[in-house]
């Protein structure tokens, strides 16, 4: 964050990076799992019928074109506060111990997961859903492409929550950035469509409330249940979650 490169420059910098990123991830992914490999991962292909067609990854892939550019709009916003000085964002690595950093990583992917959840369950409120999320539900049987597939109003309240925390939160820079991976790393497995996570995970317990491939593939096939972005927690409390989803996860080949 050069605070003497225009601010247009730095954004149209981060707008090309991010995207050549994100295609490039997507990209190989959908190849490895969806076209090549295949026949190699057929056993953990989570929904057995395929539905994925020509004509949804092309909306997906257009869908995620306006998303990407909505999250040059997040970064602009701290961009623009972090050079008016209020953020609480540094660079100095002196200013914060190994634990702090590790404790506001994992304060603020629980932050991210409450956001989502309630966010999530709003946008499918009966009288909002059709104008907003649906894009999102269009797709039911879900692949890499569908990771970034909103509206341009969800992609901007789903990555609102980045706001609020670097306002309030002191934190070293680089972990806003491992905290960004983390966060689409967490998506792309979401909907990736086969579940690579093994059968034993749901039986262990702390490692059984993280989310999976299968527990997201249910939201897209089931609609109104798990609709929680990184543990399971939100729908358990709220009973949303999918009775089904240990048995599906468990009972593959
Ligand atoms: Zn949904
Ligand atoms: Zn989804």
């Amino acid at each position: 964050m050069d605070p003497r490169t225009p601010l247009w420059q730095a954004l149209l910098g981060q707008l090309i990076t991010q995207s050549i990123g994100y295609f490039a991830l997507v990209g190989v992914l959908y190849a490895v799992f969806w076209r090549w490999g295949a026949p190699w991962f057929a056993a953990r292909r989570i929904q057995k019928t395929p539905r994925v067609d020509g004509a949804q990854v092309r909306r997906e892939v257009s869908n995620t074109v306006v998303t990407l550019v909505v999250s040059t709009i997040h970064i602009a916003a701290i961009l623009l506060m972090y050079r008016a000085g209020w953020t609480k964002l540094s660079s100095d690595r002196g200013a914060f111990s190994a634990a702090q950093i590790a404790l506001t990583f994992v304060g603020l992917v629980l932050f991210n997961d409450a956001w989502f959840y309630w966010l999530h369950r709003l946008m499918h409120h009966k009288r909002l859903f059709r104008y907003v999320h649906a894009v999102h539900h269009k797709s039911v049987d879900v692949n890499p492409f569908t990771s970034y597939s909103f509206h341009a109003v969800e992609a901007l309240l789903l990555g609102a929550w980045i706001v609020p925390a670097v306002l309030i939160v002191p934190m070293y820079l680089p972990a806003l950035g491992a905290l960004q991976a983390f966060g689409l790393a967490n998506n792309v497995m979401s909907h990736l469509g086969y579940e690579l996570l093994p059968k034993w995970l749901v039986r262990v317990p702390g490692l059984r409330w993280t989310n999976t491939a299968t527990f997201h593939q249910l939201h897209h096939s089931q609609f109104d249940k798990n609709y929680a972005l990184h543990f399971r927690f939100w729908d358990r409390l709220m009973g949303t979650e999918s009775p089904d989803y240990e048995r599906v996860f468990s009972e593959r080949e």
